[in-house]
C-alpha cells in the first residue's frame, strides 16, 4: 500500500499523511498553516524521493 505525502513544491518538504493518527493530524495542520499560499499537493511516496521531511520549522541550512 503506497504511503500518501502532503508537499510543499515551493519549500521541498513533506509530511505523511497517516490515517487515524491524532499526532499527525496536527502536523498536517500546522504544515499546511506554515505553508500558506504555496504549491501544496498530495502526492504518493514515490514521488517525493528528494524532498526532505518536514520539522515544523524554517529550513535555514542544512
Ligand atoms: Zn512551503
Amino acid at each position: 500500500m503506497e504511503m500518501r505525502l502532503k508537499v510543499c513544491f515551493k519549500c521541498h518538504e513533506f509530511v505523511p499523511i497517516l490515517e487515524n493518527n491524532y499526532h499527525n493530524t496536527q502536523e498536517i495542520v500546522a504544515f499546511e498553516k506554515f505553508h500558506s499560499g504555496h504549491p501544496v499537493q498530495v502526492v504518493n511516496e514515490e514521488e517525493v524521493a528528494n524532498l526532505k521531511r518536514w520539522t515544523g520549522k524554517p529550513s535555514a541550512g542544512e
